[in-house]
């Protein structure tokens, strides 16, 4: 069979550890025997990363920008731990934290369903995508421990010196006090992500904040999403036969848990965080969630959502067999190629990519999987594969699929 040929390259960075292991093995087994792979490579690994003085992570999310689509090995946050082991000459910023200031995004996280998996909440029948604003509240806080009785107040000065002051509390005693900020900027540019990435991928976009006690906090999400839906947005919508719906983040979590799934959650900073930790843990594994990372100018960004998988990358380097689930970086694979099939009008590039998830959740549905699925899955007489093996049975199921 004849590889598929691609027009545009893909940006390519590659990453630390067990996930830099599994990328190498996914990139020979299941992509290169079948597509005449196009990529432009950046090596994230921290070596590298230290060698560039981390430019190499500034020319990838140029890269990025220039040509719309790139795919993301997971990478080394370095800490002071990291610091001797790889003898760095600086405490270099997390590469995810670099990508997403350059691209202005947004983080979209949805669990890869797979029958024998079941999410601990039984009527969820489709994925439920998390969209997490990244920017500011309670992540860029400032706050004072009380120390006794006295006044708190707020007090905004303007570029022109006109003051803004309003009381918090009058203290009679020790307490805390915090104080949060959000730009408009970046509420817009969190808005337009989720309403394109709903219209991009047909799904229903719910937003929820508490606007009835914070009313001009809160609030201002809420218009801004409103005006720009109106605006922007309410033809789009209709034409695709979807909903933008807002409520209340009490009752948005009410009516998630009794929902079918299927649709897109944005959420402001601490919500996204919770939440998405609840549905990604109500659905069985780290290792079967995707994110990508999408801008407000159109710009996608695939990846894991988990990290290196440090624990297995020390066995595999003593020679140890590892069992290292790798459906997550696929899927950021096919996420990538789909995309770069759609902007550059390749239906055999999308095509490939329906396929190649297929035949990794038919491998799975088929009892061969890793692990950490092997130890919550309600599958019968499961097969637990290493590392290499799976992958190798995955191009078996796809080899039979072409
Ligand atoms: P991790 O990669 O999320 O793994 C934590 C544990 O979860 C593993 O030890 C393993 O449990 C399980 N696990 C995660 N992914 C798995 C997989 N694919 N297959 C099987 N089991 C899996 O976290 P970490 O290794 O402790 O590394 C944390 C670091 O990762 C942080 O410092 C952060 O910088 C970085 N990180 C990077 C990204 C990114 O670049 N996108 C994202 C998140 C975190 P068992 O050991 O019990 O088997
Ligand atoms: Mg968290």
């Amino acid at each position: 069979m004849a590889k598929i040929q691609m027009t545009t390259p893909l940006v390519e960075m590659d990453g630390d550890e067990m996930t830099r292991v599994l990328w190498r093995m996914i990139k020979d087994e299941l992509l290169n025997p079948f597509i005449d792979l196009k990529t432009e490579y950046y090596d994230l690994g921290l070596e590298y990363r230290n060698e560039t003085n981390d430019q190499v992570t500034i020319d990838s999310a140029e890269a990025t920008k220039k040509y719309g689509v790139a795919v993301k090995c997971a990478t080394i946050t370095p800490n002071a731990a990291r610091m001797t082991e790889y003898n760095l000459k600086e405490m270099w910023k997390s590469p995810n934290g670099t990508i997403r200031a350059a691209l202005d995004g947004t983080v979209f996280r949805a669990p890869i369903q797979v029958k024998g998996i079941e999410p601990c909440v039984k009527n969820w029948e489709k994925p439920i995508t998390l969209a997490r604003h990244a920017y500011g509240d309670v992540y860029k806080n400032t706050e004072i421990r009380v120390p006794g009785a006295g006044k708190a107040e707020l007090v905004f000065t303007g570029a022109d010196g006109k003051e803004i002051r309003q009381t918090i509390m009058e203290f009679d005693g020790p307490g805390v006090i915090q104080g949060i900020h959000n730009k408009d900027k970046s509420i817009v540019s969190f808005a337009q992500a989720c309403f394109k990435f709903a219209l991009d991928t047909k799904q229903d976009l719910w937003f929820a904040t508490k606007d009835t006690i914070s009313k001009v906090y809160d609030h201002r999400f809420k218009d801004i999403f409103q005006e720009i839906y109106e605006t922007e947005y309410k033809e789009k919508f209709a034409e695709a036969g979807i909903e933008y719906f807002y409520t209340l983040i009490d009752d948005a979590v009410a009516r998630v848990m009794k929902a079918k799934g299927g649709f897109i959650w944005a959420c402001k900073n601490y919500d996204g965080d919770v939440m998405s930790d609840m549905v990604s843990s109500a659905c069985g594994s780290l290792a079967m969630m995707t994110s990508v990372l999408v801008s407000p100018t159109g710009v996608y960004e695939y990846e894991a959502a988990h990290g290196m998988v440090q624990r297995h990358y020390y066995k595999h380097l003593k020679g140890e067999e590892t069992s290292t689930n790798s459906v997550a970086t696929i899927f950021a694979w096919t996420g990538a190629l789909r995309k770069r099939g759609e902007l550059d009008n390749i239906p055999a590039l999308c095509t490939f990519a329906d396929k190649l998830e297929k035949a990794t959740l038919d491998t799975i549905e088929a009892g061969k999987m890793t692990k950490d699925l092997a130890l919550i899955t309600s599958l019968k007489d499961v097969t637990v594969l290493n590392s290499e093996n799976f992958i190798k049975e995955i191009r078996k199921t796809l080899e039979a699929s072409l």
